[in-house]
């Protein structure tokens, strides 16, 4: 089958198609909120259009060379489901955020602030005479993200889920245990 059966649960992934890139993704509608948060973490991420069919999910993410990220097990059954389908066994964000990192040996601090968490569309910074830090400003949606204590919380998050990364890589995935 072209995804990752239960009997294979948790398999590490290469995590990229080539070497030389960082893994791309597009996460399923059910997955939005981990997907904002790859794009804070600097990934390529994108989120179906609303009402988009599994035929037309599954073509995108092949077409883009992305990893499609569902909780989905129709999509993942899907006559069209490829190998680049990956279907999270956890639930919640944290222990979805926890899964793809162990999966994908992710490193959430790879690219921090680069990517807009609206759009997807790379950031530019800003300088503004009103704000002592330049201001990442969306060139795409226009919003403008000032470097304030929410980004300063969010950086920390990163950094957490880091030092998660470091911690669990060589042990077992989020879920399992020896007993
Ligand atoms: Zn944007």
């Amino acid at each position: 089958m072209g995804c990752t059966r239960s009997t294979e649960l948790f398999t590490r992934l290469d995590g990229c198609f080539s070497p030389l890139d960082p893994p791309r993704f597009l996460c399923d509608e059910m997955l939005q909120g981990l997907g904002q948060w790859l794009r804070v973490a600097g990934y390529d991420t994108r989120l179906p259009v609303p009402g988009a069919r599994d035929r037309e999910v599954l073509r995108d993410a092949r077409k883009e060379n992305r990893w499609l990220l569902t909780c989905d097990r129709g999509l993942v059954l899907h006559a069209g489901a490829g190998n680049h389908v990956v279907l999270l066994e956890t639930e919640g964000l944290e222990e979805n955020a926890r899964e793809i990192t162990w999966r994908f040996d992710l490193d959430w601090l790879h690219a921090p602030f680069s990517r807009c968490k609206r759009c997807n569309a790379r950031l530019l910074t800003r300088e503004d005479w009103m704000s002592p830090v330049p201001i990442f400003h969306c060139p795409s949606c226009r919003q403008d993200f000032w470097q304030g204590s929410h980004v300063v919380h969010m950086r920390q998050r990163l950094h957490e889920m880091n030092v998660y990364r470091r911690s669990n890589n060589r042990n077992l995935p989020p879920g399992l245990s020896y007993s």
